[in-house]
Order: C-alpha cells, then sequence, then structure tokens
C-alpha cells in the first residue's frame, strides 16, 4: 500500500452512494483507506455493487438502508454504522433529490422532498454523527450543495433553497466545530452528468453544457477528487469553505426551464 492508500482505520459514512457523486466519493474515500458505509435509499443491487467493488479493491465496505428524509434515519444510519464497521468519523452529506420546476407548478410536496431529504437528511446524519467526532477529537463533515444553491436558477425555488441552506448549515457548523479537530465544508457541483440530469429535457442540457467555460458537463469522480481532499489530513484547515466544481461557471445564463 501507497502512503495515500495506507488503511486509516477510520469509518466515513457517504449518505446516497449507490450511484452518481456519492458512490464516487465512497469508491474514492476506499483508495485513500477509509471503512465505508454505502448508504442507499432504494438502489439495494447498485450500492451492494459499490460495497464489492472496494473489497474487491481490498477495502472495508458494509451497505446500509435508510431513508435520509425520514425521522429517526440519522441516529439509526450512524448507529448501524457503528456498529459494523466503527464510528463514522467523515460524513459526505450527499443524498439529494431534484425536483425543478416554475414555483407557480411546484407542488407542496415536491417542495418537502426536496427539503426533508437535502437539508433535514443532512441536518439529521450529521447531528448523529458529531458526538463520535467530539469524543475523538477529529472529523471532517462534508455538504454535496450545488451551485444553485448560491446563485439559483430557473425552476429551482426549492432546489435551490435547500441547497443554500447547506451553504449555512456547513458554515454554521464550522464555527462551531473547528476548534476540536473537526471541519465542516461544502462542495458546490455544477452540471455533473449523473441519472440526477437525467430528467433534464436533452435540448436543455445540451444549451446548458454550451454555457459552460469548460463546454462539458462534470464526471462524478472530478467532485469525488475534491470530497477526498475535505477529508484528508491535507485539508485539516480547510473549514467553512466553499469549493464550486463547475469546469469555470457558466459564461451565459442557462436558458429558462
Ligand atoms: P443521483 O445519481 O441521482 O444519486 C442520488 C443518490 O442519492 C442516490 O444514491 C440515491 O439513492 C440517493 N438518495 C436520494 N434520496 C435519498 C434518501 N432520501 N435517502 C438516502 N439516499 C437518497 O444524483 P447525483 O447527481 O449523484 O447527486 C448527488 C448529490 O449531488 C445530490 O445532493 C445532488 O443534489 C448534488 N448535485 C448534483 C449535481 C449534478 O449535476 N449531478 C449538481 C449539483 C449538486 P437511491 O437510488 O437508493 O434512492
Amino acid at each position: 500500500m501507497t502512503s495515500s492508500n495506507k488503511r486509516q482505520e477510520r469509518v466515513a459514512l457517504v449518505t446516497g452512494a449507490s450511484r452518481g457523486i456519492g458512490a464516487a466519493s465512497a469508491l474514492r474515500l476506499a483508495a485513500q483507506g477509509y471503512s465505508i458505509a454505502v448508504n442507499f435509499a432504494r438502489s439495494k443491487p447498485d450500492a451492494e455493487a459499490i460495497v464489492k467493488q472496494i473489497i474487491a479493491n481490498g477495502g472495508r465496505a458494509v451497505a446500509i438502508q435508510a431513508d435520509v428524509s425520514e425521522e429517526g434515519a440519522g441516529e439509526d444510519l450512524v448507529r448501524e454504522t457503528d456498529s459494523r464497521l466503527g464510528p463514522p468519523l467523515v460524513v459526505v452529506n450527499n443524498a439529494g433529490v431534484q425536483r425543478s420546476r416554475a414555483m407557480i407548478k411546484q407542488t407542496p410536496d415536491e417542495f418537502d422532498q426536496m427539503l426533508d431529504t437535502n437539508v433535514r437528511g443532512a441536518w439529521s446524519v450529521t447531528r448523529a454523527a458529531l458526538p463520535h467526532m467530539y469524543d475523538a477529537g477529529w472529523g471532517r463533515v462534508v455538504f454535496i450543495s450545488s451551485v444553485l444553491g448560491a446563485t439559483g436558477g430557473p425552476g429551482d425555488s426549492g432546489y435551490g433553497a435547500s441547497k443554500g441552506a447547506l451553504l449555512a448549515m456547513s458554515k454554521s457548523l464550522a464555527f462551531e466545530v473547528s476548534r476540536r479537530g473537526i471541519t465542516s465544508n461544502a462542495v458546490l457541483p455544477g452540471t455533473i452528468l449523473t441519472d440526477i440530469v437525467g430528467d433534464v429535457d436533452p435540448a436543455v442540457l445540451e444549451a446548458n453544457i454550451a454555457a459552460i467555460a469548460a463546454r462539458r458537463g462534470g464526471e462524478p469522480k472530478e467532485v469525488a477528487a475534491v470530497v477526498a481532499f475535505l477529508c484528508s489530513e491535507d485539508a485539516s484547515y480547510v473549514s467553512g469553505a466553499e469549493i464550486a466544481v463547475h469546469g469555470g461557471g457558466w459564461v451565459t445564463l442557462p436558458p429558462s426551464k
């Protein structure tokens, strides 16, 4: 093993790790030596495939089902992670849903689903893991927000509000925990080519990508690399930060939805 993948004897809990950015982050953190709790809500076979891949690469991982939007899910998820792997000292709050629709058409159920999963879920998982980090005097919390949390976007009043809330949550937590060796940071992906953008009208997606400075969508592993940095020793003095992973951002405004 090289120093970069030497086993850390530390456990990372990645929510929504069955695919996309979460799966890429789980694989990357496993390569960095963490034991991984691969959380999923519905996609059990996908989560088990990620676990198999980590184990095949010499790592340690388990798949744990939990819908983070549900009452008590954060506590249950952290308890099960602790009993099967050990206390999670790294939490990557990645699980998220996006229901883009103009506010005038958005349903209360869609709005609640985004807020419950993206905001309450992240809060409850982090809150449940914090006592372990306090005990260890070390911890890493990463919130997967979105550029839309900073800029807003057409059709994303609800989603943007949920992702903006994560930016405030991350910075507030940084004030509380940084003196304890625990960091809290937010990652703001732009357009990353995962299932979540599968619902976007292909013509709209193509136009959006044409307006990105890099002229392409990002890959999940390009976000995972930033997550891995924030979870590393190298990032020990990075807390309360926001890192955009968006290929240079918009060069023109995205078209209206
Ligand atoms: P994705 O491919 O759709 O994956 C979403 C993941 O979240 C899946 O593993 C899904 O698991 C899980 N999930 C959804 N609801 C959950 C719940 N209630 N409890 C637990 N897990 C849940 O999406 P992605 O693009 O990788 O997105 C990951 C994160 O990045 C999200 O927070 C998203 O908002 C954010 N983001 C993505 C982009 C982008 O362009 N892709 C841009 C900015 C921010 P199940 O299938 O088991 O439900």
